[in-house]
């Protein structure tokens, strides 16, 4: 269970992130005993969290990093992880994020299409290097009965068509300076069920039978991330369930001998060690409705405005007084600057503390100024 020092965050502006590390090591420790198959390799999705704080924790457990630009790949080197655990995906990869890919000697360059893949051989031949490189692949999963899933169907921006597939494959064994090294697919996020997972298994079984015929085979496999977390209770789900999420894989996933099986987590790694603190400036009477505004805004977390997600709000100062509904609002003008409607808190006063819970992930590195406004702070548990 997170414990928030409140004496301590009365000293400290607001409003911050607050990050619970002894959380964090307890989740990277449970994915390390749930995924020991010794074929599954671990890369975390930075693009969720690149606090050094968080980047430090996660690089001294162990696991690799995948990266969607090349400040990312900055910022994972400066964290310390090695270019050979370092994944590169992203449909606007510019030459010099490419030239830095391939200065890194990168672990592989995810492709999203045909002329990205004729830019990275070219490239890489000025510098007299092979690139590795994995086709990203859209599966194509059913959008119907998995409404969630935004990023696997057929008509949008990321990856190359299974009916395009066959060529692209061609082309990559063909040029001289890139190493087709694998597939990789990336279905979507805060994905909460097991039966899309099967479905890219079954998906992915499909395809390496009838490579397998032709005589194509690949090294690796890569499934990317997508596992959701438990927003509406992240004290009773602090950890997610990797064990089954790594099972799913293991059962319906079919691996050729010696094939490494890759993930890239990241809002199941950092989601549920982060909250967001924040203060309470006024309380005012509508007329039908109480408003508790806070210091916090869409310009520290833009989860809700943009995705109209919902963090779990606690009153952190007065956790036990008497329960009373509010719309907990921020101060940026924007009407969507909204963190909660009729949220059931206990009594609330000017100057209390409140914590936005779950906010570990897509929080902090999606901040913006935005009115002018700073970046917030962010601070560690102790221990
Ligand atoms: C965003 C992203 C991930 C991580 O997704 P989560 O839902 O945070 O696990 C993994 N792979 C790629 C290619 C991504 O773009």
């Amino acid at each position: 269970m997170t414990r928030f020092p409140i004496e301590e965050f009365t000293s400290l502006q607001t409003p911050f992130y607050f990050y619970d590390l002894k959380l964090l090591e307890r989740t990277l420790k449970e994915i390390k005993r749930t995924a020991r198959d010794p074929r599954f390799k671990i890369h975390y999705a930075i693009k969720a969290n690149a606090n050094p704080g968080i980047l430090r924790s996660i690089q001294a457990a162990g696991l690799g990093v995948d990266c969607v630009s090349g400040w990312e790949i900055e910022a994972a080197t400066e964290a310390g992880f090695r270019g050979d655990r370092i994944v590169y995906a992203g449909v606007g990869k510019s030459d010099n994020e490419i030239r830095l890919g391939l200065d890194m000697d990168i672990e592989c360059f995810n492709v999203e299409s045909e002329p990205e893949l004729r830019i990275i051989n070219e490239l890489a031949s000025e510098k007299n290097k092979i690139a590795k490189v994995a086709i990203r692949v859209n599966p194509n999963i059913d959008a119907h009965t998995h409404a969630y899933i935004t990023t696997g169907l057929a008509e949008n921006k990321f990856g190359i068509t299974i009916e395009q597939l066959p060529e692209i494959i061609a082309i990559a064994r063909e040029l001289p300076c890139v190493e087709l090294r694998g597939l990789h697919f990336h279905i979507g996020s805060q994905i909460t069920e097991t039966e899309p997972f099967v479905m890219l298994c079954e998906t992915i079984n499909r395809l390496q039978d009838e490579y397998d015929k032709i005589g194509v085979s690949f090294a690796t496999i890569n499934v990317g991330g997508g596992l959701g977390i438990d927003y509406a209770h992240p004290e009773r789900h602090p950890i997610p369930d990797f064990e089954s999420y790594f099972m799913t894989f293991h059962n319906h996933l079919k691996l050729r001998s010696g094939q490494e099986l890759h993930f890239e987590l990241g809002r199941s790694i950092v989601a549920q060690c982060g909250s967001l603190i924040t203060k309470v400036l006024y309380i005012k009477e509508g007329s039908t409705k109480r408003f508790a505004i806070v210091d916090a805004g869409m310009s520290d977390l833009i989860r809700p405005a943009l995705y109209n997600a919902h963090h779990k709000i606690e009153n952190i100062t007065n956790p036990n007084d008497d329960l009373h509904h509010y719309d907990v609002v921020g101060p940026i003008c924007e009407s969507s600057d909204c963190f909660g409607q009729g949220e059931l808190l206990p009594c609330i006063k000017r100057g209390d503390l409140l914590a936005l819970r779950s906010a570990g992930a897509y929080g902090e590195i999606m901040a913006s100024r935005y009115n002018c406004r700073p970046f917030p702070h962010s601070y560690f548990s102790e221990n």
